[in-house]
């Protein structure tokens, strides 16, 4: 059996209260759980908002009451078979540079512990991704101690990724060693990540930094197993064996793919100006592309890593609106089974052939994309 798993899920409210400013209020643990299952089809699910003060009681409340279970090895089991990962995101500084970063715990306990000392870190513990006022190596060794795993979050976004701000091109040098895992982010996938040497040894991950119901799963791993529990999954995430692919948008969908003024929209290829040649004004965004240009010390293939394999969720692929999904989600099942799963005779029983031959295309990772940039994404040519 294989494992679908996706660990980068926000949640907008728990408890009341506010956990994800930016993510849509009606995405609640209860909700995010649900549509992982019966919607998107998952195994694997990381709620990365888990030791904020109002989702940690949630998840206390749903043990208590018995729709979850602590598994042995770590991580949480719904009645359904779903396994929990929890997990955290905070902000810090690195060498004068605002940066994410992400944690996974193995359960209840060490999730309270690292809760009791964000308590003692953060302004608000009550909400997700706040600035964490202690160094990186403290912050990182911390998890480490509770039997967690830290790493890099969408490391190559403009937005607060490690590899992604104009002022950032540092190498990771001696912070390697903390780290555990590099998250790629939606705007660059493992063949252009490793064009920096020192990645190469590092494990990658994908998520789908989801901020809604619909945006679980855009990106994922794709397990050769079924996963049981969080050491195993861990061993697999490490060590690269068993990861029978990373599935994630193509970077050229992301915002930041190509350097692009924001202004008038003019691409200038490899400029590395802050000026836009065209209009003149300072609004060129510097796209992903041309930082890993411009960071990359290795032309030679990194050996060992699972295939990448570019995936767009149903609903951003062009002719199908909501009806359409709800008729292939009630008749065939969740997306990934229809994605992987569903033989072609049977999706050309509600869908034309043009559509049926799109999912046959995303299935094989070969849809054409319209670039994105400066903060737009792109889009599937039709
Ligand atoms: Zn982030
Ligand atoms: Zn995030």
């Amino acid at each position: 059996m294989l494992s679908f798993c996706d660990l980068h899920v926000h949640l907008g409210r728990a408890s009341g209260k506010p956990v994800k400013i930016t993510a849509s209020s009606g995405l609640t643990l209860n909700r995010a759980i649900d549509h992982a299952e019966k919607i998107k089809g998952l195994n694997v699910l990381g709620i990365i908002d888990a030791a904020c003060d109002g989702v940690l009681k949630e998840f206390k409340g749903l043990l208590a009451e018995g729709s979850l279970e602590e598994c042995p090895g770590g991580g949480l089991k719904t009645a359904r078979g779903l396994l929990l990962i929890p997990g955290s995101e905070w902000e810090m500084d690195i060498e004068g540079t605002r940066v994410h970063c992400l944690a996974f715990f193995p359960g209840m306990g060490e999730l309270e512990a690292y809760n009791s000392y964000l308590r003692e870190k953060v302004r608000n513990p009550g909400l997700s991704t706040q600035f964490l006022r202690d160094g990186f190596h403290k912050a990182f060794s911390m998890v480490g101690r509770l039997g967690g795993h830290p790493g890099l979050a969408h490391a190559f976004t403009p937005f607060k990724g490690y590899f992604g701000q104009l002022d950032s091109f540092l190498p990771l040098g001696e912070y390697a060693k903390g780290v555990d895992f590099v998250e790629l982010g939606l705007s660059a996938d493992s063949t252009l990540a490793d064009r920096i040497k020192e990645l190469q040894k590092i494990p990658f991950l994908v998520g789908s930094d989801a901020h809604s119901s619909p945006n679980i799963a855009r990106e994922y791993l794709e397990i050769d197993t079924t996963v049981r529990d969080f050491e195993q999954l861990f061993q697999i995430i490490l060590s690269g064996k068993g990861i029978k692919a990373f599935r994630g948008f193509p970077p050229a969908l992301g915002k930041y793919y190509k350097t692009r003024c924001r202004q008038c929209g003019f691409t200038p290829g490899e400029d590395e100006r802050k000026n836009c040649p065209r209009c003149l004004k300072p609004t060129l965004v510097q796209g992903v592309s041309n930082r890993i240009e411009k960071l990359s010390d290795t032309e030679k293939p990194s050996t060992g890593r699972a295939p990448y394999f570019y995936h767009i969720p149903l609903h951003l692929l062009p002719g199908f609106g909501p009806k359409t999904l709800d008729v292939l989600y009630k008749n065939l099942g969740s997306e990934m089974e229809i994605i992987h799963n569903i033989s072609p005779e049977q999706l050309e029983r509600f869908l034309d052939k043009k559509r049926v031959e799109m999912i046959l295309r995303l299935r094989r990772g070969e849809l054409e994309i319209e670039c994105g940039g400066a903060g737009s994404y792109g889009k599937v040519k039709k």
